[in-house]
């Protein structure tokens, strides 16, 4: 009786006020959370052929498991990276539209899809979900981190804990896109550092951001996890972006 309750409810509340789906602004149905049915399903991950250690769209029957073209000669602090979809269309304006407050609720939305994605594919067993800090200024500023928002979404999925102090940024840094790879190892060099080596020493850690285009930021994070003695690090994120 009480669902009957509660359907009654969403339903009258629909009516009052018809809520928007927060990707392509269509009225939604009142069954339907922040994404239409439409957009969830065109955030599902793509079959695209994919390097297992980067996760870059590669050729159909290449043999990843060392890595790809793009990845091959990196050397990672993280296992692998995992991720929803590729940095275009939908996916693109979505990312965009998370970086500011309101974005929050489509932010987790996503994370949760993620975290889905992540459960259904993925052996590893993550002790603890964190993500790519921000400084405190530009928290401030902004009022929200959105990795946060998408790691809660993970984390709530995965039934895993979010811990968002494991790493902090100890400077404010200039946007890395537009910058070249080695300017963007230099601009991150030394910018994260954890806050307590005995909350990470032994434990896998699922590490979270939105984008990940070279990794240069995504390998910095975990430099700092595995020195303080994370036994591994996979790195999840929504979408993987191109080039290098
Ligand atoms: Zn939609
Ligand atoms: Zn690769």
């Amino acid at each position: 009786m009480t669902n009957l309750y509660s359907q009654w409810l969403c339903a009258g509340l629909h009516v009052c006020a018809p809520a928007l789906c927060h990707s392509c602004n269509n009225l939604l149905e009142y069954d339907e959370v922040c994404l239409c049915n439409r957009c969830r399903e065109w955030f599902r991950p793509p079959d695209d052929p994919k390097c297992l250690r980067c996760n870059a769209r590669v050729g159909p029957h290449l043999d990843t498991a060392d890595g790809c073209l793009l990845c091959k000669r990196d050397h990672f602090y993280f296992e692998k990276v995992v991720s929803l979809g590729f940095y275009q269309s939908q996916f693109k304006d979505a990312i965009l539209r998370i970086k500011h407050l309101q974005g929050e609720q489509l932010a987790r939305t996503l994370g949760a899809l993620l975290g889905e994605h992540f459960s259904c594919t993925q052996g590893f067993q993550p002790d603890f979900i964190t993500c790519i800090p921000v400084h405190w200024w530009k928290r401030l500023i902004k009022g929200h981190n959105q990795t946060e928002a998408i790691a809660t979404g993970v984390a709530d999925v995965l039934k895993k804990p979010f811990v968002n102090w494991a790493l902090r940024k100890v400077r404010h840094t200039p946007e890395q896109s537009g910058l070249l790879p080695t300017e963007r190892r230099k601009n991150l060099r030394q910018v994260f550092t954890n806050v307590s080596k005995s909350l990470i020493q032994g434990k896998q850690i699922l590490l979270v951001d939105d984008v990940l285009t070279t990794g240069t930021t995504a390998n910095q994070a975990a430099k700092v996890l595995i020195s303080a003695g994370a036994k591994q690090v996979v790195v999840a994120v929504l979408a993987r972006s191109f080039g290098r």
